[in-house]
């Protein structure tokens, strides 16, 4: 088989050895589950109990604030649908921006079905919100604003401590989607004032359908998932054991050496970007050039599709992508480049690349070469290159 250069860590990674490692044991012999009382099940039980503290440790909250569940998706939901239920006495108003993920998008619009209303904050060019805006958002109904730690397409980072700061002011919840954040940025919930917090294993070397939310204590919240006791009560169904230690050790691997790995892709990243943007005309960089996470590139090619550009990366053994693996399949431009203000056409023309420290200067150097190729191969046949 061709070599692969994989450069869509946005999308899923790739799962790290020590993490296949720590979960094989819990798929065989340490099958036992974790509600039972015998000492089989007791070593589930251990093993949960440490991943807990790890993603607690992570976040500098409290075990007793972890919660698992299957993913950022069910973690945005809980958040979201969970505050707006408990809490519709006190208002059915909710903020947050309109370049969140489906999960929160898709989740807010449900909601309207039961008489919430949402205001969707626009952002800036960069695809920054502006504090301000939110501030004149709020109103006496309101009971959650729900922003985004970092983009999924664009990888921008939204100030958060400033959110942080005028969500506890007003008394209203703040839930932040950390899906692409964690691992990526140091996350301290008791510093950024934050109230719920989603992040899932799968973007951060861990397996897929295993996430967590952490939740404040005393926050008040429903349950979406009713059954038996586990999870303090709170999230029904019986642990995913194996899925939950490899969490726990994917975030205590992705978080412990933060400065070190962002530093080698923050180098990457930009000379990717410059030597893209030198080599290639009529390109456009999407997203601020440094509130951004450390490993994302997305970039327009005028006069030409993404979705193009990608089949024949493809065929090169070059993993990219054109917008959110949710999107793609869809003829719509991502809402996302829409909301930085770009129009349709420019749009179509977007790719994402996101690197992980697997990647080398010499693989990026190979992409780069290829990419200038298959761009000017594109736009020749392209009508709209005039
Ligand atoms: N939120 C963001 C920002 C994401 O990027 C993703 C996945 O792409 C999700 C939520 C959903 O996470 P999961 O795939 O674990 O359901």
């Amino acid at each position: 088989m061709k070599k692969i250069i994989y450069l869509d860590n946005a999308a899923t990674t790739e799962i790290h050895p020590d993490v296949l490692n720590e979960m094989l044991p819990f798929f065989k012999k340490m099958y036992g589950n974790p509600s039972s009382i015998y000492s089989l099940a007791k070593s589930s039980k251990r093993g949960i109990n440490l991943a807990r503290e790890r993603v607690a440790k992570a976040l500098n909250a409290s075990t007793k604030e972890i919660y698992f569940t299957s993913g950022g998706t069910e973690s945005d939901n809980w958040a979201i649908k969970g505050i707006a239920f408990a809490n519709e006495k006190k208002g059915k108003h909710i903020i947050t921006s309109c370049i969140e993920h489906h999960a929160v998008l898709h989740t807010c619009e449900y909601l309207t079905k039961y008489g919430f209303e949402i205001t969707y904050l626009p952002v800036s060019e960069k695809g920054i919100i502006d504090v301000k805006e939110l501030e004149r958002a709020i109103r006496k109904d309101t009971t959650l604003v729900s922003i985004m730690f970092a983009n999924n397409e664009i990888g921008t980072i939204q100030p958060i401590k400033e959110i942080g700061e005028i969500a506890k002011k007003n008394n209203i919840y703040f839930h932040t989607d950390a899906v692409q954040a964690i691992g990526n940025v140091s996350i301290d919930v008791e510093k950024l004032n934050i109230d719920l917090l989603s992040l899932s294993a799968h973007k951060i070397n861990g397996p897929k359908g295993i996430g967590a939310l952490y939740i404040r204590e005393g926050v008040n919240i429903s349950s979406m998932i009713h059954g038996g006791m586990q999870e303090f009560g709170r999230r029904a169904g019986t642990e995913n054991v194996a899925g939950i230690i490899g969490l726990g050790k994917a975030i205590e691997l992705s978080t412990n050496d933060i400065t070190r790995k962002t530093g080698y892709l923050k180098e990457l990243r930009d000379y990717t970007i410059d030597e893209i943007v030198k080599r290639i005309p009529d390109t456009i960089v999407n997203g601020d050039r440094v509130k951004r996470l450390a490993n994302n590139i997305n970039i327009c090619f005028k006069y030409i599709e993404g979705e193009s550009i990608l089949l024949m990366l493809d065929h090169e053994g070059i993993c990219a992508s054109s917008g959110s693996a949710c999107t793609s399949g869809s003829l719509e431009p991502s809402h996302v480049l829409l909301a930085i203000g770009l129009p349709h056409e420019i749009a179509h023309g977007s790719l994402r690349l996101t690197l992980s420290k697997n990647n080398s200067k010499e693989e990026i150097d190979y992409v780069i070469e290829r990419l200038t190729a298959i761009v000017k191969n594109l736009r020749e046949l392209s009508p709209l290159n005039k």
